[in-house]
Formats: structure tokens, C-alpha cells, sequence
């Protein structure tokens, strides 16, 4: 998006001149350099000619092909379908929560999957228990925590008051969510989570924090929220360096809150090969 975006202004700003002039537009592979490695892309000269069809010069691969699900909750044909209704066996302590009537009800542990996830999407649907008990904290308490580190609270906030970034689709302790759009105890509510993994060098250290972006219910709660750490109970967020990949986990917090319907997509960005002539059209 950020370099079409740049695209676009470049062009509007040489349209105002009305003739022929030198532009300066970063290169797609400058932009990607300079991601990775935190410096300004090299701007990239071309000879500007109004009506003229501008052509980068970066040659992308053709998006491959997904057949979406049936419904905008069920998982796509790349998804990993991490529950289906029938069994956690994807999950390490999943035979310790209780399977019925195609739900999975939060039991004794917390369960963390078999496998290990980056940059992802996920797809879950949960409930709190239809009969109330306990408020604040001890309401409907679960959580997804996204590489074991970061949670984004699953809590009952329907007319039930805590600190608010530690509510339902909060990053706990760090941000709350936009909007509480909570449903009513017992019915069914959806977290759609994109989320981009911090990156760490050799050295450990920090050189891209991670992202998150969380739906519920269809409605934007967290918009690209830049995280400022691992989420903690008992002291300040912090990042504590780790590999690129980490298993997913679903928090138990004594509260039968339960749970269906888990997909995850890993993302894998596209990469563009730069053609040998790729000077931009002249
Ligand atoms: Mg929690």
C-alpha cells in the first residue's frame, strides 16, 4: 500500500507541473531493502511525460488462487484448520478441555498448538458461559496468545466493567480495544487477528516491532496496533527476543469459556523480481 500510495503522490505532484519532469519515486526492491534494513530507499530517476503509461519495472508474480470458504468464517482452501468440532488433536493438552456438540469448552489447562506460526491471520469464534458468574477479571476470562507472548483478551464485557485495557479484545495491558462490541453471555462472537511478527537480528535485537490488527464481530477493534512487548499480568510489556515462528496458545483462567471454529493462514508476502532493463518507461 505504501508504495502505491507513493506512486500516486509522485505522479499527482508531476501532474501539477503539467510538463515533462524529472520524478523521484523509491523502487519497489529499494523500498524493501530499506525495510529490512532500516535505511531511506535510493530515489530512483525517471523522465516524466504526461499521458504516458508509467511502468515500474518490477515484475510481481501472478497472486496464486484460494478458493474462499463457503461463508466469510469458514476457513479458505490455504487455511490450517486448527478445530473443526471434532477433536484438538492439532493441540498439545487439547485432551484436557471438553469436546460436545462440535464446541471445545476451556478446561483444567491452557493449550498451545503443535505447530509454530509468524505472520498470520486467525479465525476463532468463542463464547463465556450463557450463566453468569464472577465480574471484572473473573468474567468469561480466556485469551489468545499469539506466539505464547501476546494476548488479546478474551473476556465476558457485555455490562461487565474492568480496567479497560484489559477488557475483551484489548492487548492486554497495552491497548484497549476501539469499540467494545461485545455480544451477550452464551452467544457466539468472532475474532478475525492479523498479526505481524516482531523481528529480531542476530544480536537479538529489536529491528521491526510486531503489529496487530483484531476484528470482532466484524467490527475493527485494534487497528494496526503496534505492540510494545510481550503481554504481562505482573509487570511492564516488554520484548523478550524469540524466533520467527512460535506455537499459539489458548489461555485457561478457570472460566468455561468456549470455543469453535479455528483457522489460521500463515502470510507470506509476495516478492517481486526485478527485471534486468528495469529502468521506468522514459
Ligand atoms: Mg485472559
Amino acid at each position: 500500500m505504501k508504495f502505491v500510495r507513493s506512486l500516486l503522490m509522485g505522479g499527482a505532484m508531476a501532474a501539477v507541473g503539467g510538463l515533462a519532469v524529472w520524478c523521484s519515486l523509491p523502487s519497489a526492491m529499494a523500498q524493501k531493502e530499506a525495510k529490512s534494513e532500516g535505511t531511506k530507499p535510493e530515489p530512483k530517476k525517471f523522465e516524466f511525460k504526461p499521458g504516458q503509461e508509467y511502468k515500474s519495472g518490477v515484475e510481481w508474480p501472478e497472486p496464486k488462487v484460494v478458493t474462499p470458504g463457503p461463508t466469510s468464517v469458514s476457513p479458505p482452501a490455504d487455511a490450517i484448520v486448527l478445530f473443526d468440532g471434532t477433536d484438538l488433536s492439532k493441540w498439545k493438552n487439547g485432551d484436557k478441555w471438553i469436546i460436545k456438540d462440535g464446541e471445545a469448552t476451556a478446561a483444567k489447562t491452557g493449550i498451545s498448538t503443535k505447530d509454530s506460526f509468524g505472520d498470520c491471520q486467525i479465525h476463532l469464534e468463542f463464547a463465556s458461559p450463557a450463566v453468569v458468574k464472577g465480574n471484572g477479571q473473573g468474567r468469561g476470562n480466556s485469551g489468545v496468545y499469539i506466539m505464547g507472548r501476546y494476548e488479546v483478551q478474551i473476556l465476558d464485557s457485555y455490562e461487565n466493567k474492568t480496567y479497560f485495557d484489559g477488557q475483551c479484545a484489548s492487548l492486554y495491558k497495552q491497548h484497549p480495544p476501539l469499540v467494545n462490541v461485545c455480544r451477550k453471555p452464551g452467544e457466539w462472537q468472532t475474532y478475525d487477528i492479523i498479526f505481524e511478527s516482531p523481528r529480531f537480528d542476530a544480536d537479538k535485537k529489536l529491528t521491526r516491532p510486531g503489529y496487530v490488527t483484531v476484528l470482532q464481530n466484524g467490527v475493527i477493534v485494534q487497528n494496526h496496533f503496534e505492540l510494545h512487548g510481550g503481554t504481562f499480568f505482573d509487570r511492564p510489556a516488554a520484548y523478550v527476543p524469540h524466533g520467527p515462528k512460535a506455537p499459539l496458545d489458548l489461555q485457561f483462567h478457570g472460566d468455561a469459556v468456549k470455543f469453535r471454529n479455528i483457522w489460521i493462514r500463515e502470510l507470506v508476502d509476495i516478492q517481486p523480481v526485478m527485471k534486468k532493463d528495469a529502468e521506468p518507461a522514459k
